[in-house]
């Protein structure tokens, strides 16, 4: 190695913000863990230069180039950043869920915390105001030290239908209306298309008619994007795959998906791009089994925490119509997700975090801990979070670390290919190779002075 590198103690926040300056970084001596789906491997060093890592290979082949800043990462793990490809952006204020919200410095406050919790791109799923693509075109042009952001604008609803938040969501009457306000979307510059076929327990009367999702759906491709549905009812998913849908943003949940779906989506790779699971879990619960873990309230201000855990609200969940209904639920996506990944079926990693009580980034490390019970292997929901979501979501630059990709990256101080939960153990998070706060390092809900103490958790910590 050459005497001009510098080393730079990494056991603080500070020293990893100082070298975010300089242009090119070299990280060395960790576990490296690429998104493809390959074993970890041990003694690995990579090169960021303008953002894009530049080399990664065997510790012992490293040629650091002189006056690069170099880390070094022993004993700790480097995976892609994290994707989540099914989230809510700028709907609520602490537990207060309102369109009025929506707004430019919102939507970043929360892209920042998706960033600090190691999730560096979301994509949202059909609930954003145009305001989204304003910070999409300056996140593309210059680089970004929070989250990048995929979009789908409005999504389509069938009017009288369930579907989005109100006022977010583009509601069709017709085939007509339906082609059109996909021709809307599209020149507005979406990532995709979605849409809903639900109808809320058969609270709402009625579900979009298989006319108008083949209408949606034709028109997406014609214009070659995807069309992503919001299904809950196995009867719908099949319809919709038989249409030539290209993804579902849920798990079937009403009955067990069966083979003849099975063959389709994977004659077809229709993909389950989001079990979200963690949605599920949520609603079973009239209080959050994580309100004292750190990883989760760090994140949140200490009024909402207050509401969390209180009475009133226990009780007012309890009493909700479905709330008897939801454990069930939970337990048809876990199966109906092991058996989709058993089949073969292509699968991504999202929580639907954003609306109230869903929240921005702890979520999908719940997701992925729920992926693991559901039967996965810990490397493999790590795949599916990174280089595969990356596929899925339309990011070629992103996903995992290799030459030429994006410096997207997360260093962990536990192997989370051992445990799941060791995503937790953040030790730094780099976003077009900058250092950019982490959970661990700030409190995005509270003022510092409210946020001392702590503890990584992970595998040995709170459970
Ligand atoms: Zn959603």
């Amino acid at each position: 190695m050459q005497l001009a590198v510098r080393i730079v103690a990494t056991c603080i926040g500070l020293a990893a913000l100082s070298v975010a300056q300089a242009a090119t970084t070299v990280l060395t001596n960790f576990t490296l863990i690429d998104g493809t789906g390959r074993a970890p491997v041990p003694d690995s060093s990579l090169i960021v230069e303008n953002g894009h890592i530049s080399w990664v290979g065997p510790h012992s082949s490293l040629k650091a180039p002189s006056g690069a800043t170099v880390m070094n990462l022993s004993g700790k793990f480097v995976i892609p950043g994290l994707i989540d490809n099914h989230v809510h952006l700028g709907l609520v204020h602490d537990l207060t869920q309102d369109i009025k919200f929506y707004s430019r410095e919102l939507v970043e406050q929360q892209l920042r915390t998706y960033a600090a919790y190691g999730i560096t791109a979301v994509q949202v799923l059909g609930t954003d105001t145009d305001v989204i693509f304003g910070i999409r075109a300056d996140q593309r042009k210059a680089q970004s030290d929070f989250a990048r952001v995929y979009t789908s604008g409005q999504g389509l609803v069938f009017k009288t239908s369930y579907g989005g938040v109100a006022g977010l969501n583009k509601p069709v009457a017709n085939v007509t209306e339906a082609r059109r306000a996909v021709d809307e979307q599209v020149a507005k510059g979406v990532d995709f298309i979605k849409l809903w076929v639900d109808d809320e327990f058969g609270d709402l009367p009625s579900r979009m008619p298989p006319d108008i999702s083949k209408a949606i759906i034709d028109q997406a491709h014609k214009h070659g994007l995807h069309a992503i549905a919001h299904i809950f009812y196995l009867e719908n998913a099949k319809t919709l795959a038989s249409q030539g849908v290209d993804g579902f943003a849920h798990s079937v949940r009403d009955a067990p998906v069966d083979q003849a779906l099975l063959d389709d989506m994977k004659r077809h790779d229709i993909v389950q791009l989001a079990a979200t699971l963690s949605r599920e879990a949520s609603f079973t619960y009239t209080k959050l089994p994580f309100l004292d873990d750190p990883f989760f309230n760090r994140a949140i201000t200490p009024g909402a925490l207050a509401t969390l855990k209180s009475q009133e609200r226990q009780q007012k969940l309890a009493a909700g119509k479905h709330f008897a209904q939801y454990p069930g639920v939970l337990d048809m996506a876990l199966a109906n997700t092991r058996r989709e990944i058993e089949a073969g079926v292509r699968y991504g990693v999202g929580s639907d975090s954003g609306p109230s009580g869903r929240f921005s980034g702890h979520f999908l490390h719940w997701e992925l801990e729920l992926m693991v019970q559901a039967g996965v292997t810990p490397l493999q929901a790590l795949t599916a979070a990174t280089g595969t979501n990356a596929k899925l979501i339309g990011a070629k630059d992103l996903g995992t670390i290799e030459a030429g990709k994006t410096a997207d990256l997360v260093v962990l101080d536990a192997n989370p290919a051992a445990d799941i939960r060791n995503t937790r153990t953040i030790h730094a998070v780099y976003v077009a190779g900058k250092s950019v706060p982490t959970i661990w390092s700030v409190c995005t809900g509270r003022a510092a002075s409210e946020c001392k103490g702590g503890s990584k958790g992970g595998a040995h910590g709170e459970r």
